[in-house]
């Protein structure tokens, strides 16, 4: 038997202005790869076409302003336990773990690929982020209540303050993207904004 439950969503905070520090913050970009972003992807997100401009503005600015910016790239073998549940997406090298031209990264940008939805799980993400004293991520991408979700709760348990623009954020059900907030905002303490309200201090 299947049963649709209809809830509010509790009221959460939109902080309008945030001015981080560059040299303590760190852009993240998570999985927006060719099968999540592209509609001919395995496991295409409809709605993180319109974050791909939101994304590529903060991406500018992070790249101006000498921030600190990690693409995350979903990256799994051809049997991966989460294939159950999504079907194959992502696989080790094929065309549609690359991240999408719009976003491409720069050769000296770290990429950190992973397996499951958690970025930090099985990767040097934060060794990676400690030798370089960040303290603070502007975590975007998709998908908001997976591999967002995950990178703001695995952040946010080791100590670094989460930042989250919510245009930059996509999931597959409106659900999913209200139930990120959700948690990102109260469980995680994260702060929620738009990214035209961020801002790098000079
Ligand atoms: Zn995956």
């Amino acid at each position: 038997m299947e049963v649709t439950v209809e809830v509010t969503v509790p009221e959460f905070k939109i902080t309008p202005k945030i001015s981080l520090a560059p040299r303590k913050t760190a852009l993240i970009i998570g999985d927006m790869l060719v099968d999540f972003v592209s509609p001919r992807g395995k496991l295409f997100v409809k709605d993180s076409r319109q974050t791909i401009r939101p994304i590529r503005g903060l991406l500018s600015q992070a790249r101006k302003s000498g921030v600190m910016v990690v693409f995350i790239q979903d990256w799994h073998l051809p049997d991966d336990p989460e294939f159950s549940i999504w079907g194959a997406h992502a696989i080790q090298g094929s065309p549609g773990s690359q991240v999408i031209p719009e976003l491409a990264p720069l050769p000296r940008e770290n990429v950190v690929r992973k397996r499951t939805y958690d970025p930090f799980f099985g990767t040097d993400l934060d060794l990676l982020l400690r030798q370089k004293n960040i303290r603070t991520l502007v975590v975007t991408g998709t998908v908001a209540n997976i591999c967002v979700l995950h990178a703001a709760a695995s952040a946010s348990l080791r100590g670094y303050e989460v930042i989250i623009p919510m245009d930059t954020l996509s999931a597959l059900h409106p659900f999913d993207y209200q139930c990120a907030w959700r948690q990102i905002s109260f469980v995680y303490q994260g702060k929620i904004t738009q990214s035209s309200g961020i801002k790098f201090r000079k």
